[in-house]
């Protein structure tokens, strides 16, 4: 008898080893403990027995029929796992896999450059404002005290937009193609809240020959403060900062006094050319970005005079109006160590990709 039990339970051993799937370990467990199970055809058995030799075989088939079924709960939970670790494996996104190498785009170099200059200017508490492209010649000219005949009209040269919309208009309704950012200042001044501190990233239009340095059309930063008692002081401050931080530690301003229509004081300012470090000529020729003199023209700054400032209703007696106007395509030919802003607008992905 001690033999049969022994012989079942390394038959049992041998099925549970090869069994993988639930159902055949429900077979398993009905084929040998259940009611007709080979457990019990032994059991049936015992009852022929002596009873020394039951107090013997009791014991063991209890021990017996303890180990089938924990050895079926543990298979049955061996199943489970696997179960569930082949459908993870099966189901499983490698969300690194299949990434398409090539950048799809990037900024292109003036973004790159507008993007700077404008975090440098929040970090010193300016507001960006924007304005439309088109204007009138109202908010481009006339409230900028720049008259129909004033010679300063001739340094813009101006696109206009078709005589087919301008012709019935009011001349100081006209619409061109903004020359320059400053009509926003207007835009600004006439929400009449004060103090105002803004900068104006833009494009602009002019009609000129095109060279290294001029192109039709650039982007330009406009820097306006109306606010008490500031003096030219801030102003050159806070474009040290903005140059140093935009271009680096090293970058020297020179600045020149300088005639704008309506303002006083005015400057023009440098930066050392980092093209030709200074040394005015690149390749054994002079240098196309500085034309050999070290320096490039990339601001004008000026201090509105408090004529303006009365016409405006503001008190010049308290506040002051400072305001510069900056190229972006310069400065960023300056950073990127480019030596013609007019590069920029060539389309060229070769050049664009650098940056
Ligand atoms: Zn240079």
């Amino acid at each position: 008898m001690q033999n049969k039990l022994i012989e079942l339970k390394q038959e049992f051993i041998l099925k549970l080893e090869n069994t993988v799937d639930i159902i055949e370990l429900e077979n398993i467990s009905k084929d040998f403990i259940w009611k007709n199970g080979k457990l019990q055809e032994i059991l049936k058995w015992i009852k022929d027995l002596s009873n020394d030799d039951k107090k013997i075989i009791w014991p063991e088939a209890n021990k017996l029929r303890d180990f089938i079924l924990e050895e079926i709960e543990k298979k049955e939970v061996q199943i489970e796992e696997s179960k569930y670790a082949n459908i993870e494996e099966l189901e499983k996104i490698d969300v690194s896999a299949e990434y398409t190498k090539k950048p799809l785009w990037h900024k292109h170099p003036i973004s790159i450059t507008s993007n700077l200059l404008e975090e440098i200017f929040i970090s010193m508490w300016f507001k960006i404002e924007d304005g439309p492209q088109v204007e009138n010649e109202r908010l481009n000219f006339d409230m900028l005290n720049i008259p129909d005949n004033h010679p300063a009209r001739d340094v813009w040269d101006t696109f206009w937009i078709s005589d087919e919309i301008n012709k019935n208009k009011a001349p100081w309704e006209k619409v061109l193609l903004r020359t320059h950012t400053s009509p926003v200042q207007v835009r600004e001044m006439l929400k009449w809240t004060l103090p105002i501190k803004i900068i104006v990233p833009g494009r602009v239009f002019r009609y000129e020959q095109e060279d290294a340095r001029h192109t039709c059309n650039f982007y330009q930063l406009e820097w306006l403060v109306v606010w008490e008692k500031v003096t030219f002081w801030d102003l050159k401050g806070t474009l040290e900062t903005a140059m140093k931080k935009l271009l680096w530690e090293k970058t020297s301003l020179r600045f020149r006094p300088s005639i704008f229509p309506f303002t006083e004081p005015s400057a023009e300012i440098d930066v050392s050319c980092q093209i030709c470090s200074g040394t005015w000529e690149k390749n054994g020729k002079n240098c196309s970005m500085c034309s050999g003199s070290g320096w490039v023209e990339l601001l004008g700054a000026w201090m509105v005079h408090p004529k303006v400032l009365s016409g405006a209703w503001i008190d010049p007696e308290i506040y002051s109006w400072f305001a510069f106007g900056m190229w972006i395509d310069r400065i960023a030919a300056q950073r990127f160590g480019v030596n013609s802003s007019r590069m920029f607008y060539q389309s060229k992905l070769k050049l664009n990709e650098q940056f």
